[in-house]
């Protein structure tokens, strides 16, 4: 899959991809990412990527015209047209789900916008789709952009060791994952539960899913809701929320759920 980010900074961008998992699947293949700065596509002098916005007020509005300069490059470079998304807090929140509907296509194009943001009618005449990564307000859209590339990147084939890696992750089920452990079996005297180290395979994979509906219950459980769940599961839930106490802080490992 081929990703281009159109940014006024192009190499915090490279920074952060270049690194770990994401740096490996490019190296691989799997994936290519092209940063493109906006500024290259200035007609001015001055190459000012931003004005005043009419009408006055706070800060700056990014152009229209080296944006969509920038997306014509993109697109006869890659000789296509892909998926414009813009980074924005005005965006639909980014879930899993539409992370990997995305990750179904050949070709994404993601704008990051900075100071005020940019003119709308760049927005009107070439985007598609605007995605939010929560209801909060950030200086920019580039980590908002490398939020949305590595969440769909790591659920494109090769570039983690295996599709497990993500289908058993938390929200990819609509289950928050349950808790994991790794050596020693004991650890300032807190042990491992015993039924990770039984070696039984079904009793492990009962556990896990148990705890799954659990924790999803006591933190999130409002994803029960639309989660895909057996009836003995839903009677299973039931049970503990009677006789759970009210939401309350993360419990400290040492204390058991109710
Ligand atoms: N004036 C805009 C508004 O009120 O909607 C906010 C602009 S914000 C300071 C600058 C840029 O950061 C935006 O153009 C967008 O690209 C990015 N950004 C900020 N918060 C974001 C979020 N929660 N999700 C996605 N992008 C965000």
């Amino acid at each position: 899959m081929r990703f281009d980010l159109m940014t006024l900074f192009p190499e915090m961008c490279d920074r952060v991809l270049g690194e770990s998992i994401l740096g490996r699947a490019q190296e691989k293949g799997a994936i290519t990412v092209h940063t493109h700065q906006i500024r290259d596509y200035t007609l001015n002098k001055q190459k000012q990527v931003d004005d005043y916005p009419y009408g006055g007020g706070m800060g700056m509005v990014m152009y229209a015209q080296p944006i969509a300069d920038c997306f014509r490059a993109v697109c006869e470079q890659a000789g296509s047209r892909p998926h414009l998304i813009y980074m924005s807090p005005q965006g639909a929140v980014l879930t899993q789900r539409r992370a990997l509907e995305l990750s179904r296509l050949p070709h994404l194009c993601v704008l990051c916008g900075h100071y005020e943001g940019v003119d709308e009618r760049v927005l009107d005449a070439l985007v598609d789709e605007q995605i939010s990564i929560g209801d909060y307000v950030l200086t920019g859209g580039e980590l908002p952009a490398l939020v949305l590339v590595d969440c769909i990147a790591r659920m494109i084939p090769g570039v983690l060791s295996d599709d497990v890696c993500f289908t058993e992750e938390s929200h990819f089920s609509g289950l928050l994952e349950y808790p994991q452990y790794t050596r020693p079996a004991v650890w300032e005297g807190r042990e491992v539960p015993e039924v990770l180290l039984s070696g039984h395979h079904a009793n492990i994979q009962k556990w896990r899913r148990e705890q799954s509906l659990l924790r999803t219950l006591r933190h999130r459980p409002d994803m029960l809701e639309k989660a895909e769940l057996s009836e003995k599961e839903r009677e299973f839930l039931r049970r503990q929320a009677e006789q759970a106490e009210p939401a309350g802080p993360e419990p400290s490992a040492g204390r058991e759920l109710p």
